[in-house]
């Protein structure tokens, strides 16, 4: 059995670009899954966070794998890809977030899903809209009606 899962891609240190390209690629790699939609690439200002803009995507995978595996699976390709936590919200090479696994609602100590902060922030919905326009979030509702909120923050489509 399949799931149709996003995940918000972001990334502010070293060649981001590549980097994000990179971990596309890697995501249709993962075992039992398969990437089957990617947004445009976004060069977005930092928000929480610090250092350079960041350039960001969202990616549908089609996956076999539990949410949790998926998440391991994520943290795996961040830490290949250089990531240090050094504090909170630092520059980062990588952030991969899983922003929802089907029509689930996951809440453990590790994970939260769909990912609390993803309706604030015009990085996560605009490439996510772009994806799929009528997606929408479990226990929220469409996810265009929070577009307005967000539409001051600045975010160009690369
Ligand atoms: P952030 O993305 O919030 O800046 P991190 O990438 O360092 O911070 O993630 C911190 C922790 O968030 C991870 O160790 C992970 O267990 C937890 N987490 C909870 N929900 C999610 C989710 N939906 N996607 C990714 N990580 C999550
Ligand atoms: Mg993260």
């Amino acid at each position: 059995m399949s799931v149709l899962a996003y995940i918000g891609i972001g990334a502010n240190l070293g060649d981001a670009r590549a980097t994000i390209e990179a971990a596309l690629a890697r995501l249709g790699q993962l075992p039992q899954t398969q990437l089957s939609a990617q947004s445009s690439l976004f060069r977005t200002a930092p928000i929480d966070a610090s250092g350079d803009d960041f350039i960001n995507a969202v990616a549908r995978v089609e996956t076999g794998l539990s949410a949790p595996a998926l998440l391991e699976q994520l943290q795996s390709l961040e830490e290949m890809a250089g990531r240090e936590r050094p504090y909170p919200n630092a520059p980062r090479t990588l952030d991969l977030d899983l922003l929802l696994y089907g029509e689930q609602k996951i809440n453990t100590a590790t994970l939260t899903v769909p990912h609390p902060r993803m309706t604030a922030r015009a990085f996560v919905l605009i490439p996510l809209l772009q994806i799929d326009p009528f997606i929408s979030i479990p226990g929220k509702g469409a996810a265009h009606q929070f577009a307005p909120a967000v539409a001051g923050q600045a975010i160009q489509k690369i």
